[in-house]
């Protein structure tokens, strides 16, 4: 029997509505001038070579307080990008994240990771604004990666690729980012020919209850095409031996530190460089 639609419920449904659409407008208009009023910061998080120990790079996360809330980035970005304000948002990051980059002395072989939405990519200006980035900053192009999600295949892979080819042309590696989401198949990745792939957390998450499957074919298959790994979201010691155990390049997670501001980046490496010569 279907349930009939009482009046208290439409009433719960339209408070829901009418409070997440204010939500949405508060964070439209706190997102036209967030960098002006200097809400946003950049958080970096450190990417372990499963070899060596060390750390190979780390991954710019933009982070926006909002009258001292922090508004997650999986919120705000979907808006930024519908409402054209992740050009300038994108741009300050990169330009940001270049310039602290730059400035890294705890290891100077460090690279750097800066996430690009779909809309930033296919922009006309993206790649003036990373070859300005790069010259202002002095950070040499071959150290930065470039993190695409594959969403940015499903509408015109053609052109996709042309943007990637575009920028490994000036040097920059690009990374496929939460691999194995969405539509992505392991074909995806020799038809684009990126330089990197980052398996999603997911898939680390599930690894106790015996999932490996799609890890294995990836790291496979990766390794067939040239590509270098990263898994994302490493959380245990146990995920972080039984990915290494399989051969995966690079571990990213909780496990070695969450995303931490400059200074802060600095102090933890100081403590995981002694943790590691003991
Ligand atoms: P992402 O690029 O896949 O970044 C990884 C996310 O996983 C980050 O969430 C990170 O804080 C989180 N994470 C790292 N290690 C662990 C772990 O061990 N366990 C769990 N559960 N999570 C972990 P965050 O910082 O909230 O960012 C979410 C997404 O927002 C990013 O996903 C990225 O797609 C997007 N994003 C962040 N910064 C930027 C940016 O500057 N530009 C653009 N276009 N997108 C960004
Ligand atoms: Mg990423
Ligand atoms: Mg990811
Ligand atoms: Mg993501």
């Amino acid at each position: 029997a279907q349930k009939q639609t009482s009046k208290s419920d439409v009433r719960v449904f339209n408070d829901v509505m009418r409070e997440s659409i204010n939500r949405e407008n508060r964070l439209k208009d706190g997102l036209s001038r967030a960098l002006q009023m200097q809400q946003m910061y950049v958080t970096y998080q450190p990417v372990i070579d499963s070899q060596t120990g060390q750390v190979c790079f780390c991954e710019a996360l933009l982070r926006w307080k909002l009258d001292g809330e922090l508004i997650p980035p999986n919120e705000f970005i979907p808006i930024a990008e519908q409402n054209g304000f992740i050009h300038d948002i994108g741009s300050w990051v990169l330009q940001q994240a270049c310039k602290v980059a730059t400035k890294w002395t705890f290891d100077n072989t460090v690279n750097l990771s800066v996430n690009v939405s779909v809309s930033q990519l296919m922009h006309n200006n993206m790649l003036d604004v990373l070859e300005k980035t790069l010259k202002e900053s002095g950070f040499p192009a071959e150290k930065l990666h470039i993190e695409i999600t594959e969403s940015i295949f499903v509408e015109d892979i053609q052109l996709a690729i042309q943007k990637i080819k575009a920028l490994q042309k000036l040097k920059i590696k690009v990374s496929v980012d939460d691999f194995g989401t969405g539509f992505s198949s392991l074909s995806l990745l020799q038809s684009i020919a990126a330089d990197v792939v980052k398996i999603d957390k997911n898939f680390i998450a599930s690894m106790a209850e015996g999932g490996t499957a799609v890890i294995q074919a990836t790291q496979h298959m990766a390794k067939e095409l040239g590509y270098s790994v990263v898994a994302e979201g490493v959380e245990t010691k146990a995920q972080a031996d039984a990915l290494i155990s399989m051969g995966i390049q690079s571990l990213q997670g909780y496990y070695y530190s969450k995303p931490m501001r400059q200074e802060e980046l600095e102090n933890w490496h100081e403590l995981y460089r002694q943790d590691a010569s003991k």
